[in-house]
């Protein structure tokens, strides 16, 4: 029997991600992935009525058109990206809200008196916008490649993340803005972290744009398969690994998986300070997520948020603020943050005729049984009077229930770890190289590992450069452009 080079586990955008890589080195390349469709936190499926196509999990892809690793791959000339001119919106009952126009001086114009301090925090970050990914994107260990651009992203994630954040602001509108965004963390409110996320992705919503793809999610992951398979490898759908010792033998082992998973398949063998640290890997709260077959666009009471592709719903700063810190308590929100996609804006391959699809999910205490479809229903009523007349029908996942579609959103945490500080650098551990770990030619490649959750591809590219120096012994990368 000839032995493989490589072996992925799981078909995740990072676990995909790394088997192009390797396969664009050259080498023997094969994914196995337990669901029967591959793409992980990337699919896109008939999840409501026939020809209701919903992404899974991720919808918008601001992280993957400022990738280095898909600007590498091409992923632009790949598939087709639809940028939305709005790229979210943030309703407030009562109230105008905030529309986040991909054009940053129409955003600012539209924010009247807070129009000038928003712009000021956001522009130097929008300008910059593909050195601050570079930099979120990275491990954060030794000196940025952009230092100046770092130190002004600190800087402005450190008072945004702090008791301080109001002090440039004096409406609702920009700060609900900014929050609204901040919260796609999963973290108490303020907080560096969130700041630090949420102002990245809206350094994007006002440059590349906060795309979506036409057809789904599930075109990036079409679009990494067939390439890898272009390249010699394959993926192997419906096949759960269960240990290290059930695969077939390779040169080496990827993993986008958990570090509990880790734990679970090789703990004994690990040695006794990186076992520990597997073990001191904290995983977060989480999310509960409605899918919505509708039968016509969302009446929103504010005309222009028809025109965002995702839409920030929970009122205020300090409104949403609440909420999260309410979570962060382990309590459910009564008035929750609530995110909503509506891709069919957009894309008119999402559902039939004169139909939308549009997926919301709100945030939990880890392991929530409940289900949250009234109080997601109710959320978008308040800013779309008459969306609940339009239902055709609703599936709802419960925190409990996430686990059971992919086994790296454990207890519901869709970010596969807990957004803190000292997970940070810690993803699982603070090294220069976080992705190998002390079995010769075993690595992790998910989003447990730097720089941690969305669709980026850069936990696999990492993972399979580690890979390619440290067991190949092949010190440059290969080029994945397209063809
Ligand atoms: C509801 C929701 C909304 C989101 N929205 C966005 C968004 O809009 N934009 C964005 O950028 N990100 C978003 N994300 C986050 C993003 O989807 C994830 O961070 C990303 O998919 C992580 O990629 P990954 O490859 O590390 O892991 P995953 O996508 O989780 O893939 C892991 C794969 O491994 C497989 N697997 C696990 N264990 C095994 C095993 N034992 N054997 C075989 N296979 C296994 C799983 O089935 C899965 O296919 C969202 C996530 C969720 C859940």
């Amino acid at each position: 029997m000839s032995i493989l080079d490589a072996i992925i586990v799981g078909a995740g955008p990072n676990g995909l991600a790394a088997a192009v890589t390797l396969a664009r080195a050259g080498l023997s390349v094969r994914v196995y992935e337990r669901a029967a469709q591959p793409g992980g936190g990337a699919r896109t499926q008939e999840l409501t009525l026939p020809g209701f196509r919903h992404d899974t999990c991720s919808a918008v892809h601001p992280l993957a058109v400022a990738s280095p690793f898909f600007r590498a791959f091409g992923l632009a000339e790949r598939i087709e990206l639809l940028t939305p001119e709005v790229s979210f919106a943030h309703p407030l009952p009562g109230g105008a809200g905030g529309i986040a126009y991909r054009d940053l001086d129409r955003t600012a114009q539209a924010l009247g008196r807070d129009g000038r301090a928003y712009r000021r925090l956001l522009a130097p970050l929008a300008a910059r916008s593909l050195h601050v990914a570079e930099f979120t994107g990275s491990n954060l260990i030794g000196i940025p490649r952009h230092p100046l651009v770092a130190a002004r992203f600190g800087m402005s994630a450190l008072e945004q993340g702090s008791p301080l954040w109001n002090a440039r602001f004096s409406g609702e509108a920009a700060p609900a803005m900014i929050t609204g965004v901040a919260a796609h963390a999963i973290v108490r409110q303020p907080s560096i972290v969130g700041a630090g996320a949420g102002l990245a992705l809206q350094a994007h919503a006002h440059a590349g744009g906060w795309p979506i793809p036409r057809g789904g999610s599930q075109a990036i992951v079409d679009a990494l398969i067939a390439d890898l398979v272009a390249h010699g490898g394959e993926v192997v759908t419906d096949h759960e690994v269960r240990s290290l010792r059930a695969l077939p033998p390779a040169r080496a082992t990827l993993m986008d998986v958990t570090p509990r998973a880790l734990l679970r398949w090789a703990g004994d063998r690990l040695p006794a300070r990186y076992r520990r640290a597997l073990q001191g890997f904290r995983y977060g709260n989480a999310a509960a997520k409605v899918d919505f077959a509708l039968s016509g666009a969302v009446p929103w009471a504010d005309p222009r948020v028809a025109q965002a592709g995702t839409v920030h719903l929970g009122g205020t700063r300090r409104d949403i603020a609440y909420a999260e810190n309410e979570v962060a308590r382990g309590r459910h929100a009564t008035d929750p943050y609530v995110l909503v996609s509506q891709p069919s804006v957009l894309d008119d391959t999402r559902a039939p005729g004169d139909a939308q699809s549009l997926w919301a999910y709100t945030h939990v205490p880890a392991g929530s049984t409940v289900d949250q479809r009234e109080t997601i229903t109710r959320m978008i009523e308040r800013s779309a009077p008459g969306f609940r007349d339009l239902i055709l029908d609703a599936r709802s996942v419960t925190a409990a229930d996430l686990p059971e579609e992919n086994p790296n959103y454990i207890d519901g945490d869709i970010s596969a770890g807990a957004a803190t500080l000292r997970q940070l650098v810690r993803r699982p551990v603070a090294t220069t190289d976080p992705w190998r770990t002390p079995l010769p030619g075993v690595y992790l490649c998910g989003a447990s590992t730097v720089p941690g959750p969305g669709v980026h591809g850069l936990s696999g590219w990492y993972a399979a450069r580690s890979a390619l120096r440290h067991t190949f012994g092949i010190p440059t990368l290969p080029s994945l452009a397209p063809a």
